[in-house]
């Protein structure tokens, strides 16, 4: 019997952040009742299911978690919160075990140092995205979102003190084609680049397998953005298929191929990735 060649590509599946938050979350959902997780872990709905089976109450609603005196923890995930947000938690007395990641907390402790010191501070995010939601609260008013370039280009030309930051997931690219745009209306512009190179990291590795393999086969959930961006980069250099299960795999596409790649979003678990290895190790070669 020929089975397939299975390739993992490097730095599939969770990041640094989320891998801590998830892990903590489950610990601490299996050690407390009454404990919330505020906002979905990540976009993944088999990440997400068993953060509820290990007995979590996912929910976003400020009020009514203050309001629920039987919630006693409340957990803060890896995209972090607003200062205003994390002091309403503390003063109703819950627990907080806050997961906020390291690299995410520094961009906010950079934009309060910034708001601070009286710049108006420029925002490269999406618009209601829940770290971009947490950033904003450490600049006071004084900052703007914009989330493509003609965001960049319409912006109000009388910034005095302007900066720019950049939520961490953003894309590198349009970073760059936006810090040019910005330079060029106010020369006096200081970029600090607070991209996280997880996401640059993981689809540079992914590409680099895809010249080494047959097919490539992303995995992870159909709605992460993370994920998505992660199979339109694949896809450029080799036949790719995007899988949550597998039953999405069609085996007919194997046929004449031997070495096969597997790649995983930031938000994909390890399990996810798995069970779809030990799938294909179970098929025979196809010719
Ligand atoms: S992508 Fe980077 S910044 Fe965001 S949670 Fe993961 S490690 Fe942290």
């Amino acid at each position: 019997m020929n089975n397939y060649k299975i390739l993992i590509s490097k730095n599939s599946g969770f990041c640094m952040g989320v891998k801590n938050a998830f892990k903590k979350s489950i610990e601490i959902g299996n050690m407390n009742q009454n404990t919330i997780l505020l906002g979905d872990i990540v976009h993944n709905r088999f990440a997400i299911k068993q953060i509820i089976e290990s007995g979590l109450i996912v929910d976003e609603n400020i009020d009514s978690i203050i309001n629920n005196k039987a919630i006693k923890n409340v957990i803060i995930r890896a995209h972090g919160v607003s200062p205003e947000i994390e002091k309403q938690l503390r003063e109703s007395k819950k627990n907080i075990y806050d997961l906020t990641c390291p690299i995410v907390k520094k961009v906010q402790l950079l934009t309060k140092k910034l708001s601070n010191e009286n710049h108006e501070i420029i925002i490269f995010g999406k618009l209601n995205h829940p770290e971009v939601i947490g950033i904003q609260g450490y600049a006071s008013s004084n900052f703007i979102i914009i989330s493509n370039t003609s965001d960049a280009e319409n912006i109000n030309r009388n910034l005095l003190n302007p900066v720019l930051i950049s939520q961490t997931t953003m894309n590198s690219k349009e970073f760059i084609q936006i810090s040019t745009i910005l330079k060029e209306i106010f020369p006096h512009l200081t970029i600090y680049n607070t991209l996280c190179n997880n996401t640059i990291k993981t689809q540079e590795y992914a590409i680099k397998l895809s010249h080494e393999v047959d097919l490539m086969i992303v995995i992870g959930d159909k709605k992460s953005s993370n994920t998505i961006s992660l199979y339109n980069k694949v896809k450029e250099n080799i036949e790719t298929i995007f899988v949550e299960d597998i039953q999405d795999i069609d085996i007919a596409l194997f046929k004449n191929k031997n070495r096969i790649g597997l790649a995983g979003g930031s938000s994909t678990p390890d399990y996810q990735i798995e069970k779809i290895k030990k799938f294909i190790e179970s098929l025979e070669t196809v010719t």
